[in-house]
């Protein structure tokens, strides 16, 4: 690396800590930046921080927005007592595609992962509790088909069955391991109208 300027450096070292970013991809992007005209970088960067600044978590299901409250929890046409539990904003974008789903949804932000330490308190679990107050019916649980969306979905099922509210798995129609994102919307539909009692 001592190839390169220390600014250079710095840059491929910033990109290849982004996920899914290898050192080979970080430096590409890099030079490419680098190549890129004075104003496109301008924008980029304006454009990244604008989004880190302006973005919040909703206050009802915790997705990413721009506003206090998101579309769908603003929506009033929605069913507010049906509650879709996903593991991030990207799986809720997904069944949103779809069209067809008419609930609202929870965002997690992860699931429980014993291996990586990370535990019921980490994500937005009591949230989801505290939601349970109001006028609930059922709870879809429509973690990922990994080991910890699996484990997740246990944990959130005993933890809610105590109050009565109906919680459902979506079935596995889903790939094992599958990212809900990743599948296409005829399968997630499937899966969510194939779901069933846990
Ligand atoms: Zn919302």
């Amino acid at each position: 690396m001592d190839l390169y300027s220390g600014h250079i450096n710095k840059l491929i070292e910033e990109l290849a800590a982004l996920p899914g970013i290898g050192a080979k991809s970080a430096q590409r992007l890099a030079f490419h930046l680098i190549n890129m005209p004075q104003d496109k970088v301008k924008r980029l960067a304006g454009t990244i921080l604008d989004a880190k600044e302006n973005v919040r978590y909703c206050r009802e299901c915790y997705t990413l927005t721009d506003q206090e409250m998101c579309p769908v929890c603003a929506n009033s046409k929605r069913d507010h007592g049906t509650i879709m539990v996903v593991e991030n904003s990207r799986d809720l974008a997904a069944y949103e595609k779809t069209g067809k789903y008419e609930g609202v949804y929870h965002v997690l932000h992860g699931a429980i992962s014993p291996m990586l330490g990370i535990g019921p308190g980490d994500i937005r679990l009591k949230e989801l509790i505290m939601r349970l107050q109001g006028d609930v019916s059922e709870v879809i649980i429509a973690t990922n088909s990994s080991l910890e969306g699996e484990t997740t979905a246990m944990y959130i099922s005993k933890l809610i069955k105590p109050t009565g509210v109906r919680v459902t798995r979506i079935a596995s129609g889903v790939p094992v391991g599958g990212d809900l994102e990743y599948i296409d919307e005829v399968t997630l539909l499937r899966a969510l109208e194939g779901r069933t009692v846990m």
